[in-house]
């Protein structure tokens, strides 16, 4: 065996990463020739690569890494897990004390009765659990055909099947014969690409009626569930109305359907708040949780379920569950996590302190003659690119070319930003410094130069007719 270490040069790493790793929602053979990017270290919002470049992760990962990298604490807490119980299992009349400590600090950090929760490996999986568990309370309530859930076109809940099908995206609905029977998907709150000359507040009203709309159809006997991330992330960071979720939260109220918040991305500080639903004034039956619940170092995921739920399907056997539900090393490193990110005040000092400063500086990026707007809640962000900044118009060329263009300037700037179609995206670390804010938004508009003189050059600026 090969001893694969970080000291070999980048194109031996390159060669075997080509020839035997394949890459999670990537054209592989592309990602091949061009030569993938090997990342070795990180500390606070600072990777390094192979090639020593320090590069300002403003996407923390994935959506995930909110405590920043390179806390001792974690990787304290792991090893000493591992050596004292690395495994059990949660399922036949057993626990085990990272599992007992965490919900604990899961039903108090969170907000109303969502006071139990059961664990999953990843945001997808906690998703499928969410399937099984609303249409197993009404079958258990006596109402077995409620069972169709609505979700969202361009939603994102995970990539497993059930999860993928909740997802509005069609892309992955395209592959393998998705989405599975009874979801529904209706129209996004997103005013930006679809609300023409709308006002915004109507726009969320008419979005949010949409729902409404779905029920009457669809027959509120026939109804299990709504389920909406409360700004919706990997479909390029949709702040919704202010006037869409009171709307949403009406209706669910109204027809008795359950409301699943998806909260993976926006969930432990991302919004300026512990979860998306204080910032939104979302009162979930059901609340998904992941990535920042461990801030990435290591995977789990949970569904949180209030008191009447809980209650229900405790009635029954739940049919459910899967080897690593409630595996200690991942609980110990969640519940450090959320120590710190408490204790610290890091959510808080976030919320208060720092998100004010990032909008106003973030916002500026706004009159960039290449950007039709820029928006942000708390620590996640996005900005529209646009060949036409009055019109808010999509370029001539197919989605994406112009993001994709977008996101190597940046990373040849040292900065990761994602681009989703020809939006970027940001969500660092919540422990970003002003002085780091500073340095992104300046990366940021020296990206969004080089690209604009490329789409320019290149003949790319032209609006869709
Ligand atoms: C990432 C994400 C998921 C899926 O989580 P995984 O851990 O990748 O399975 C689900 N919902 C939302 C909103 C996400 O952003």
């Amino acid at each position: 065996m090969t001893m694969i270490t970080n000291h070999m040069p980048t194109v031996e790493l390159q060669a075997i990463d080509a020839a035997h790793h394949m890459h999670p929602f990537t054209h592989g053979a592309d990602l091949n020739a061009k030569g993938v990017r090997v990342i070795t270290r990180a500390k606070g919002v600072t990777l390094t690569d192979s090639e020593g470049n320090e590069i300002l992760d403003a996407m923390a990962g994935l959506w995930c890494v909110n405590l920043g990298y390179g806390r001792e604490e974690l990787a304290e807490v792991a090893a000493r897990q591992m050596r004292e119980l690395p495994y059990y299992n949660t399922f036949f009349q057993t626990t085990h004390v990272p599992a007992i400590a965490l919900a604990e600090k899961l039903a108090q950090l969170t907000p109303g009765d969502l006071n139990h929760v059961f664990y999953a490996g990843s945001g997808s999986e906690a998703n499928d659990t969410n399937i099984r568990l609303v249409r197993t309370y009404w079958a258990e309530k006596g109402s077995p055909e409620k069972k169709i859930i609505i979700a969202r076109k361009n939603g994102y809940h995970g990539s497993s099947v059930g999860s993928a099908s909740l997802g509005g995206m069609t892309p992955m609905h395209e592959q393998g014969g998705l989405p599975i029977e009874d979801i529904h998907h209706i129209d996004q709150p997103h005013w930006y690409a679809e609300g023409g000359d709308m006002d915004q507040g109507e726009f969320g009203l008419m979005r949010a009626r949409a729902l409404e709309e779905a029920i009457l159809e669809l027959g509120e006997d026939k109804v299990a569930a709504f389920i909406g991330e409360p700004v919706q992330g990997a479909g390029g960071v949709i702040i919704p109305p202010e006037t869409y979720w009171p709307e949403i939260q009406r209706i669910c109220d109204k027809y008795n359907i359950l409301l699943i918040a998806d909260e993976v991305i926006c969930g432990f500080g991302r919004t300026g708040n512990w979860f998306g639903s204080e910032t939104f004034g979302i009162k979930p039956h059901i609340m998904t949780i992941a990535k920042g619940l461990s801030s990435g170092y290591a995977p789990i995921g949970g569904s949180l379920l209030c008191d009447e739920v809980a209650e229900v399907i405790n009635g029954c056997e739940f049919s459910h569950g899967y080897t690593y539900s409630g595996h200690p090393v991942t609980c110990a490193v969640a519940l450090e996590n959320l120590r710190i990110l408490d204790e610290e005040k890091i959510v808080e000092k976030a919320g208060k302190e720092i998100a004010p400063y990032f909008k106003e500086k973030w916002e500026t990026l706004a009159d960039h003659p290449l950007v039709g707007e820029a928006r942000i809640v708390g620590h996640m962000g996005s900005i529209a690119l646009t060949p036409h900044k009055e019109s808010r118009a999509k370029f001539a060329s197919d989605a994406g070319t112009a993001g994709l263009i977008c996101r190597e300037h940046c990373f040849a700037n040292k900065l990761i930003m994602r681009h989703t179609g020809d939006r970027m995206v940001i969500s660092p670390p919540l422990v970003i410094t002003k002085a780091e804010i500073d340095t992104l938004v300046s990366r940021a508009h020296k990206a969004l130069d080089q690209a604009h003189a490329q789409l320019k050059t290149e003949g790319l600026l032209k609006a869709a007719s």
